[in-house]
């Protein structure tokens, strides 16, 4: 019997589900346009290379073997030829999706033209704060300078050496060649800046650190991730990407932990003939990941010091590994022991007998 199944929502884990819908031969698959949604915008998402990730990596704009983290003292430059780091344009990734979609004759429909109410459905819409989380808020310029200013065998992941005045905050660099790179101001903290606040650390950073002024904007992006767990966008459906505990609350990367949480629904509905997305990470490393978030919150200037002593600890592949959620627990103890001691056991402490703010479950 095939299985009439919709899914709200048409972006990343959508698309990437919908696309991959000839493996779920028991399902019909539908996608619905969920109503009130905010125009698409196209970004970057930037990943690491793994396993089974050949399209994706196919499709990506630039790949860096080396990236880096700096601080006031100093650089922990990483690298890695099996996991280098790459950036894909969401509107490429969706594109190809789009394309596979057609070639299936999946229906992409209105949420206000369909009746879906007998339909399995599984909900793609954002997730919901549960009080106040901290937020990954940033905003970005790709920028084309007149002289060579950029390094572009190097991705700059976080750059610590701006204004920290509201909350821990850092340049993401991605250098597409050496006049050409995204620029992203970007800041864990509970409260938003101003997108004047974001623009002025990018334009003080492009004149303190390379000496530039003169450049044109050719694109901007901007985003809020909320960094901790999350609630379902709607109590009574079942979640299925971001809205499925995709997003690693640590980092807020999901791009790669999506496509991990497919492949095991699709590997899990074969074997068993049922549909069902779950979170992609390991209870460890989600407490890991609490930890963090407490100890960010709580002593956000101690935050330049921990990324790059955990930079500094672990070789390329090991870090790819980590942030992509290949992590043995060798891997783990080698960044719990990277880190330093007193926030941590205080952070410990807070997870275990409270006083975390944000909206960890
Ligand atoms: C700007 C930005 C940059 C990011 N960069 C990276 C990165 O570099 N690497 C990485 O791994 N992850 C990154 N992420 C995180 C993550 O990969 C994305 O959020 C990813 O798109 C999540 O996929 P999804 O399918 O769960 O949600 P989405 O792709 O966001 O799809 C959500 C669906 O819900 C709809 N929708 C959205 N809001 C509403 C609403 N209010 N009401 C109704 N419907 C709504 C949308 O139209 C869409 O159909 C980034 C996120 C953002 C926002």
């Amino acid at each position: 019997m095939v299985t009439q199944t919709s899914i709200i929502g048409d972006g990343c884990a959508a698309m990437m589900l919908a696309s991959r819908s000839d493996r779920l031969p028991d399902h019909n698959i539908r996608l619905i346009k969920p109503e009130n949604a905010p125009p698409p915008v196209d970004h970057m998402w930037g990943f690491w290379a793994g396993k089974g990730l050949d399209e994706q990596i196919s499709l990506a704009r630039k790949k860096w073997n080396n990236w880096s983290i700096i601080t006031e003292s100093g650089e922990a430059v990483m690298s890695s030829n099996d996991h280098a780091y790459h950036a894909i344009h969401r509107e490429k990734w969706l594109g190809h999706c789009r394309e596979k979609i057609e070639k299936l004759g999946i229906a992409l429909l209105e949420q206000n033209e369909v009746d879906i109410e007998n339909d399995v459905i599984f909900d793609s819409r954002p997730p919901r704060m549960n009080g106040k989380v901290m937020l990954q808020h940033f905003y970005g310029v790709e920028v084309e300078t007149k002289m060579p200013v950029f390094d572009d065998s190097k991705a700059i992941l976080m750059d610590f050496r701006v204004d920290q005045s509201k909350g821990l905050h850092f340049i993401y660099l991605l250098p597409f060649s050496n006049t050409n790179a995204l620029i992203e101001s970007t800041i864990f903290s509970f409260d938003l800046a101003s997108e004047d606040f974001y623009l002025a650390s990018i334009h003080d950073y492009l004149e303190r650190i390379y000496s530039c002024s003169d450049f044109v904007t050719k694109h901007q992006e901007k985003g809020v991730i909320p960094m901790g767990r999350l609630q379902p966008h709607d109590p009574d459906i079942p979640g299925l990407g971001g809205n499925a505990g995709a997003i690693r609350p640590g980092s807020g990367y999901a791009f790669v932990y999506i496509h991990k949480q497919i492949e095991e629904a699709i590997n899990h509905c074969k074997k068993t003939g049922k549909l069902r997305f779950k979170p992609p990470h390991k209870k460890i490393d989600l407490w890991m990941d609490d930890v963090m978030l407490t100890v960010l919150e709580n002593y956000p200037n101690r935050g330049p010091d921990i990324f790059y002593r955990m930079g500094k600890s672990l070789s390329g592949d090991q870090f790819a590994k980590f942030m992509s959620g290949e992590i043995t627990w060798g891997l783990r103890l080698k960044v719990i022991t990277s880190m330093p001691k007193l926030p941590f056991i205080r952070g410990v402490t807070k997870r275990i007998f409270g006083g975390r703010s944000s909206g960890v479950a």
